[in-house]
This record gives C-alpha cells, structure tokens and sequence, in this order.
C-alpha cells in the first residue's frame, strides 16, 4: 500500500477564514516535503470585517497554533469575554448573562441544577447567574485565568474567549502563515478550470490571466462561495424560516458606557443589537429581518443606541441564513462563509471556520481524495451547523415577547432538530442532555432554557437525598464562595495592564 499524499494547497479568499486555513495548514503540515499553501485573495474585493466575538474554543486554536496569548491580546487590541449578557430577549427590562462555563457543583452524582430547582421549590430566589462564576465576574467587569489545575476552585469552572479586531486578527494570523512559508497572490479570480473527466478543480484564473493550480482547494471566498457554490454547483440550503434575521448593519464607535468582558446582545423590535468592548473602540451592529423593518429605520436605531461617537459610516450586510448542501466536493472544501452562515448571536462563524479546519486535518487526503472520509466530514460539519441552529431558534422561540410583528413571528417557529424534545424534557424534569458530543454544553442549555422563562415542573428526585436545610446551606455557601472569590479577581483592564496585554492609553478612542 503506498499513499501519495496532497501536497499543492490552494486558499481562495484572505479573510478570517483564509488566514485561519493557512496559518494551521502551515503550522501542522508544513514540514511534509514538497508541502505549499498559496493564499489568493483581492484588496479590491475586500473582506466582510466583522466578526469580532469569539468562545472559549478560540484558546485551543490558539495554542495549536503556538501563539503567545499577551502579544495576540495587545496586536488584535483584544478583550477577554466570560459570557453573552442578553439583554431584554425575554421582556423588556430582563436581562441574563450565558455565561462560559459551568453552574454551581454536582453533588451526589446529580447535576447541579437539580439541587438548584429544590432550592427554589423551598423559597431560594437567587438567580442561576449568581452559581457562575463566569457570569458575576463578568458583571463585576473582573477577569483572571482559570484555575485548571485545582477542582477544588471555583475558578476551575470559569472558561473565556477573545473579543477582537477582524481585521487585526486576520493581519496577525496572515504574519504567522507568511512566516511558515504560506504565499500570497494579490488579485481577481475571473474563471475556474475543471478537470474534463473527474470534474475536480485544476485551476483558478486571475485578472490577469495567471492561472494556479492546485490539488485541493480551500474555498474561503466569502457569501459568494466561488469554487463549491459557483464552479462546482453545489446547492445552498435555506434555513430564513427558522432564523427571519437576514441583514445587518455594524458600525464602531469610541469607547464609552460600561465595559465588562462581556457581549451583549440586545434585542429590538425586529432582530438584535451586538455591543462588543474591545480596548481601542466599541463593535456594535444590528441583526434583524428585512421583512419586519426597513434598512433605513434599522440603520437609525443602531445609530440611536450608541454608547459612544461612530468611528465610520455604517456598512450595510446581506446574509441568508443556512448552508451549502455539502461542505466538501472533490478537491473543495468550503470554510467560512462560503460554505453557510448561522447569524452572530452566539458568535460560532470562526468557531465553525476553526473546527471545520480540525476536521480537515483529521481527514486530510491524499491524492485518492476517499468518498468515506468526505462524506464523513460533510455529515459532521452538518451536524455542528444543525446543533447550532436549534440552540440558536432557542433565543427566539424562548419568549414572552409579543411587541412586534418579529416576535409574534418568532413564538411560533416551528421547533427544528431535537430542539423540541430538549425543551419538553426540560420542562418537564429539568434533565438536559448533551447530544453527541454537540457544541453547546448543558450548562449553555441550562442557561438559556430557564433565563428566558421555561420553567422544569419537576426535578430529580435524588435531589431530596439532602434535607430543607442542608439544601439552603450549600446553595448558600457556593453563591459565597464564588462572590468571595470574584472580590479577589483584578478588574480586567487592571488585569490586562499587570499582564502586559494592555495598548497604550493613547490609542484608547474615547470621547
Ligand atoms: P470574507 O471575510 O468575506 O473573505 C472573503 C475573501 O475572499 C476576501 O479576502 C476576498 O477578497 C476574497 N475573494 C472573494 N472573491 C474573490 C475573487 N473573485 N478573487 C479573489 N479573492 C476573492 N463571526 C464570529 O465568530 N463572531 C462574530 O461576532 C461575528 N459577527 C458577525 C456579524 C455579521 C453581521 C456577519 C455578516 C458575520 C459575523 N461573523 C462573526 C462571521 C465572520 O465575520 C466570518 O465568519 C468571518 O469573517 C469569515 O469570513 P470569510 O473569511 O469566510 O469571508
């Protein structure tokens, strides 16, 4: 048995996805002889350059690829970020942090939730955000590392991620892949040559008429998803019924309000406002359904809700929610937009981008390109889209809203996947199961479930194994421990400054 393996790498697009591509491509196969990544990409195309919110995933992808976290937190003028706070998606006034994370301790082989609705059942009205450490930290604006290597801590159950500049952080992957050798062509793709007989892809073709070629290609070309959409025709599934948001319009502005390390997402009549604290400026931006509210109205009342002077003209987005049929086809592979987009209420694209990479590199092919292992990576990569999906309709369907058209609209979404099933053994027992390895924990489920109002009937009868008391006490004695522990963590920009990851004062854009 002799394999040959792919050696000729081609990335078509240098935005955040194309640069994550490449950056990890170089970093894990590069020393594989004859090995070469060529990165195309057009200044006069240009990126999406949003995308500044990430989850504790991100760590992980930043350590494969060796990077010093201080010097990434300071080139991307980067934030930490504990959790989402969700303000007003289940009435107006109400607000909760989805916080990284675990909740509270399992006790007796129960999970903690358990012993959390007893709690309630006996008059216990704290709420579940005061059991996480992510989330009163985060409302506390205070920040350190976990503590992985002592359980015991609270501080073990804390996980975070980046809140960073696009732009900057696809400069400073695009620095790492140059530097293992990846190469990058400036320029135009006009056409795209298929081989006659396997239909695989054999070359692109700029402007200029340089043609490259490649043994697998990387489609990162954004929306318009030029080699799987265009050249190999793979049809795009549409999932706008069950998420209606299909615009955007995002706009930074100066420094100003709280800044936590936290997003927050605030929901409007027709969609949803991010607000991102970075170190330098705000990302704000808004999410909503072109059915419900026009451009212009939506575009003002982003400008209305501002927390401080906008830095640019705002940038008017287009998106349909949903994703291609299939993700891989011959010698493609789709990242990125190119290959779906989920909108950015949980902030999973560069998430997706990366596991799709980690995906890649566990079926990496060779020359044979195996049907089994594409048709591996597809139905998992659809699995992840799908998982997100439903966590994702969640935040709509889990409301008392019914202010607007949108909301009404949304009450009534038709429960996609298992998401049915998830809110119906929750309501009825407070159990949550986490299927198949999915992206989102039980403790996310926990979160958003109750936050936005459905409410377990019953819970685990193993829950009583403490008495009254006993419950009360330990309940009481964890929300303690995590506030005391919380008062000793520095105040982020504190912390960022004792680490050496804080920009200098001057480049802080403020009023
Ligand atoms: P793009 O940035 O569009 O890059 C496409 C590349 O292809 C460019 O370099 C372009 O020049 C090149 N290209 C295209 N056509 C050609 C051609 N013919 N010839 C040569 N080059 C070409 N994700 C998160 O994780 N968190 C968030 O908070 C978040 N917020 C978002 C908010 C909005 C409103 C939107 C729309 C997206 C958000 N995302 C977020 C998603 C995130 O922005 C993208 O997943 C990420 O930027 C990856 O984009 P991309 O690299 O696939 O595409």
């Amino acid at each position: 048995m002799s394999v040959e393996p792919v050696r000729k790498i081609v990335i078509v697009g240098g935005g955040t996805a194309g640069w994550m591509a490449a950056a990890a491509l170089t970093r894990i196969m590069g020393d594989l002889p004859g090995f070469s990544v060529t990165l195309i990409e057009s200044e006069s195309i240009g990126t999406v350059g949003v995308g500044e919110a990430t989850i504790p995933q991100i760590i992980g992808f930043n350590r494969m690829l060796g990077i010093d976290e201080m010097q990434f937190v300071r080139e991307t003028r980067a934030t930490y970020k504990l959790g989402i706070e969700f303000v007003d998606w289940l009435r107006p006034g109400h607000s909760y942090v989805h916080p990284f994370g675990t909740f509270g301790l399992d006790m007796l082989g129960i999970e903690f939730q358990h012993f959390y609705f007893r709690g309630r059942a006996l008059g216990d009205t704290a709420p579940v955000d005061a059991y996480s450490i992510a989330a009163v930290a985060g409302k506390a604006g205070r920040f350190f590392w976990p503590r992985s290597d002592n359980p015991k801590s609270p501080m073990s159950k804390l996980s975070y991620a980046f809140q960073f500049d696009a732009g900057r952080y696809a400069r400073f992957l695009r620095g790492m892949a140059e530097a293992a050798g990846a190469r990058r062509v400036e320029g135009r793709i006009v056409d795209t040559a298929l081989h006659g007989e396997t239909g695989f892809v054999r070359h692109v073709e700029l402007e200029d008429g340089t043609t490259i070629e490649g043994e697998l290609f990387i489609d990162c070309s954004g929306f318009r998803s030029l080699l799987l959409g265009q050249a190999l025709g793979v049809p795009f599934t549409d999932w706008t019924k069950w998420l209606p948001c299909d615009s955007a319009v995002a706009i930074p502005c100066e420094l100003g309000g709280r800044n936590e390390p936290l997003t927050r997402a605030t929901a409007r009549t027709a969609g949803w406002q991010w607000r991102i604290p970075l170190q330098h400026r705000l990302g704000n931006g808004h999410v909503f359904s072109s059915a419900h509210i026009e451009r212009d109205a939506a575009t003002e009342m982003l400008l209305a809700n501002l927390d401080g002077k906008p830095l640019a003209d705002p940038n008017q987005l287009r998106f349909t929610a949903g994703h291609r049929d299939r993700f891989w086809k011959k010698n493609v592979v789709a990242l990125g937009l190119a290959a779906g987009f989920l909108e950015p209420l949980e902030s999973t694209s560069i998430h997706l981008v990366q596991s799709s990479i980690a995906r890649l590199m566990a079926l990496f092919p060779d020359t044979g390109f195996g049907q089994v292992e594409i048709d591996r990576f597809n139905s998992e990569t659809l699995r992840e889209y799908s998982d997100i999906r439903d966590f994702l309709v969640l935040h709509y369907r889990a409301s008392e809203r019914d202010d607007s058209e949108f909301w009404r609209y949304c009450r009534n979404l038709d429960a996609p996947g298992g998401l049915a099933e998830k809110i119906e053994m929750f309501r009825s027992s407070g159990r949550i199961f986490r299927e198949k390895n999915e992206l989102f924990t039980e403790a996310s489920w926990l979160s958003v479930m109750l936050s936005q109002g459905i409410e377990p009937e019953r819970y685990h009868p193993a829950a009583c194994i403490l008495d009254e008391d006993e419950t009360r006490n330990r309940l009481k004695h964890i929300r303690e421990v995590i506030a005391q522990t919380v008062g000793q963590l520095p105040l982020q920009e504190d912390f960022l400054k004792q680490q050496g990851g804080a920009i200098p004062a001057a480049e802080r854009m403020t009023a």
